[in-house]
């Protein structure tokens, strides 16, 4: 399919006299026709509600955008929490799950009263000791094993994730937390990440719901949830095939008509906490050519670099790059984009083909919408962009300012040097 920014040069052209580039900008149109579209695929289960998976994208504007549709937040940190907490999430609208969970930040969550998923059952006893109680809803994270396929092709390890309890604790911490007065239970697993296939949360509902159905008979545990977490992925390449999203609302409900419904459980609410498939595609890292080399290979530096967008270095992932302005011409160059960092991974393509590029050209960079501004950092001194979002009426509005030296410098309380230092720049 073919990959078109939601913006124009001309718009580009009018922010970044406001707002230099580089910055991530989000479709605030495009994020509502989706969480809309989600919605409406899982309209079948009345109990349906989608956390949204902060780490993504955790911006409290987007966010909001995504409250407004039903949406709740999950959360795995101290600081995420307190961002659902500001925008005015409360207890049951936060999912906790975490992993190797430090007590302050179980603590936290069970005074906002989120619902917590534990990851282990060693957590039973650690969550008690630090919150003095078991919370009377209670959600175990599941990890069968084994490889998850599907017909035969691999989607993920999870025997080899350090994720979730296997399938006796799974069963053994039900019992517990069952005698120690939790009343309501959830189950939940994440096996695959960015699948592009309608199949995969139907098969893993097969999988939770079937689990889900000797839980209740063997242990007597009323399960209120089942939470399919995030996974469901999205077209970063444009031979990809997007996913259907009606097709996997459907696949869910027909695996739920046959599992769930006939055990007696049509009361069990579906969850999801995907966070790539709600912003991914609605967001874009917008850069600007600042360089050309030839040398061994023909290069065009940028003044984006991988802090703004650490998936290309990282997983060498692949993100769309469209030359703004020349959308029609033809792709009769091959490019390294760079970045300026000192690590020669700082490429956001290796030998792409694309139209010529000129000093001052603006790309837009796809798909940075989840995993993108969130996994920034300050490698080489680097400093995190700006994030705009482009509203439903064609404006665009600054959500979060690009950082500046004194925020690079603000945690040194120890060494108050940034005053100085302006002095000296003047
Ligand atoms: C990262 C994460 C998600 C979201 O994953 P996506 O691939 O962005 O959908 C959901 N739940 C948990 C527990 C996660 O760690």
């Amino acid at each position: 399919m073919q990959k078109i920014p939601f913006l124009s040069l001309e718009k580009v052209q009018e922010i970044a006299k406001e707002y230099p580039t580089p910055f991530h900008i989000y479709d605030e149109k495009g994020i509502r026709q989706n969480v809309e579209a989600l919605q409406k695929a899982f309209s079948w289960n009345s109990g349906f509600r989608e956390y949204f998976a902060v780490k993504a994208t955790p911006n409290p504007y987007l966010i909001q955008i995504l409250r407004e549709h039903g949406c709740g937040c999950d959360c795995s940190s101290l600081t995420e929490l307190m961002l659902a907490k500001a925008i005015g999430c409360k207890g049951q609208d936060i999912m906790f799950s975490s992993n190797t969970t430090p007590a302050v930040e179980y603590a936290y969550a069970h005074r906002e009263q989120a619902i917590i998923n534990l990851d282990d059952i060693t957590h039973i006893d650690f969550l008690e000791k630090t919150i003095g109680e078991i919370p009377k809803i209670i959600s175990c994270r599941y990890n069968p094993g084994g490889l998850f396929k599907i017909s035969n092709d691999i989607m993920d390890n999870p025997g080899d994730a350090k994720y979730g309890m296997t399938t006796e604790q799974l069963f053994e911490a039900f019992r517990i937390l069952k005698g120690k007065g939790a009343q309501e239970f959830g189950i939940h697993a994440f096996l695959a990440s960015n699948t592009v296939t309608n199949e995969y949360y139907p098969l893993l509902a097969k999988i939770l719901f079937e689990t889900a159905v000797k839980l209740q008979q063997e242990t007597g545990c009323h399960i209120t949830f089942i939470n399919l977490s995030g996974g469901i992925g999205i077209p970063y390449h444009p031979d990809q095939t997007p996913n259907d999203i009606q097709a996997i609302g459907d696949g869910v409900r027909q695996v739920y008509q046959e599992v769930l419904e006939p055990a007696g459980m049509g009361d069990v609410a579906i969850y999801a906490e995907l966070g790539r498939y709600m912003l991914g595609p609605y967001g874009g890292l917008v850069t600007q050519a600042i360089h050309e080399k030839h040398t061994h290979k023909e290069y065009v530096g940028c003044d984006a670099c991988a802090v703004n967008l650490m998936r290309p270095a990282m997983y060498g992932a692949y993100h769309h790059i469209t030359v703004l302005g020349k959308e029609q011409e033809p792709c009769t160059k091959i490019y390294d984009i760079t970045g300026s960092l000192c690590e020669n991974n700082d490429k956001f393509a290796i030998d792409r083909k694309l139209p010529e590029i000129q000093m001052g050209d603006y790309l837009f960079i796809h798909d940075t919408g989840a995993h993108g501004f969130s996994m920034g950092y300050n490698y080489n001194g680097k400093l995190r962009s700006a994030e705009i979002l482009l509203r439903e009426d064609g404006s665009y509005q600054l959500i979060r300012r690009a950082e500046t030296p004194k925020d690079y410098f603000a945690t040194f309380d120890c060494f108050p040097v940034y005053e100085e230092l302006m002095k000296s720049m003047k």
